[in-house]
């Protein structure tokens, strides 16, 4: 199938295209890299009318330090994400996971804003943003404002964000001292969409005792969530081999899973206590280096 017809705008300026979505309203879609958006306008389960093509807007294509913190600009590639100098010495989780999406192609044209912001239920990213506590400004006609990623992912393919808002940056704050973080996934073989997606960052206090235990899931239900009780099963403890099977154990605790031609509800929740394991070990084993 091919998309219906739509008109192409390609704003200068973020105040432009702020301006064009809320003039256009529910017909508007921004559109970065379009691997997202173009593929469900092709299935006709987008029809916007406007395509407001944000991918030539200055400033939002930047990965910088910033106050004790990683600012992502939005449309800053799964590429660029793979491969910043930058990210690979502070914060190297997030190379990491974007290495596990797709193929080149892609990661070539997706975008992180589009990631997070499309929200599809198996994607990378999201499971990083909420182990990472990130932070996500967007910009609107109202002005700026700032969403944790706790907040932001509400339901399958819906955020927090309003249809006139624009993600424009992401920002993760830097791990402390004695912090250990890992992505773990099981692939779609095609897509490479995860069947199941684990992120684990881990804190070690002084006595080497678990400080604060985050953990991101995607894949399993219909929006990225937390690992709640395995979270909190860790918090205090020594990180040894039994509370890491313990939390494991606890990872899928309250989850309703999807079951799909991909994986059945039971086969997810499985993996996803085999993969909360893995991804626990190799944080710890980061952590204490
Ligand atoms: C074959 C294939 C395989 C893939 N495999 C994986 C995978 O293994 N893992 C994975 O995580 N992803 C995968 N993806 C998805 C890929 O990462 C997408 O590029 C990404 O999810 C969307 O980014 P985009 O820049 O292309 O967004 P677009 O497609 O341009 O947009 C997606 C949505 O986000 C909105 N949007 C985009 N940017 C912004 C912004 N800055 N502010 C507000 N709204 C915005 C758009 O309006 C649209 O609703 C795959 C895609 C394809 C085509």
């Amino acid at each position: 199938m091919i998309a219906t017809e739509f008109e192409y705008l390609a704003p200068s300026s973020l105040d432009e295209a702020i301006s064009l979505l809320t003039q256009h309203g529910d017909d508007a879609k921004v559109l970065a890299g379009g691997h997202s958006l173009i593929p469900i306008m092709k299935l006709r389960l987008a029809q916007p009318k406007f395509l407001i093509d944000i991918g030539q807007l200055p400033g939002l294509s930047e990965i910088r330090e910033d106050n004790a913190a990683i600012a992502v600009g939005g449309l800053v590639t799964h590429h660029a994400l793979e491969t910043s100098e930058l990210l690979k010495s502070k914060l190297p989780l997030l190379p990491e996971t974007a290495a596990h999406v797709a193929d080149v192609q892609v990661r070539n044209r997706g975008t992180i804003g589009g990631s997070l912001v499309h929200a599809d239920p198996a994607a990378d990213l999201p499971a990083t943003a909420l182990a990472l506590g990130a932070e996500l400004r967007v910009v609107g006609p109202k002005g700026q404002r700032t969403i944790k990623a706790d907040d932001f992912f509400v339901g399958l393919l819906t955020t927090a964000i309003a249809p006139n808002e624009i993600l424009t940056e992401v920002r993760f704050s830097l791990l402390p001292a004695k912090t250990g973080a890992a992505y773990v996934k099981v692939p779609n073989k095609a897509s490479h969409y995860a069947i199941v997606g684990v992120a684990a960052v881990v804190t070690l206090g002084k006595n080497g005792h678990c400080e604060q235990a985050r953990i991101g899931l995607t894949g399993v239900t219909h929006k990225p969530q937390h690992a709640v009780a395995a979270e909190s099963s860790l918090a205090g403890k020594p990180l040894d081999d039994p509370a890491i099977a313990q939390a494991a154990g606890l990872a899928a605790d309250g989850i309703k899973a999807l079951s799909d031609i991909h994986a059945s509800a039971e086969f997810r929740l499985h993996l996803t206590q085999v993969m909360t394991g893995r991804a626990l070990k190799l944080a710890v084993s980061r952590a204490q280096r």
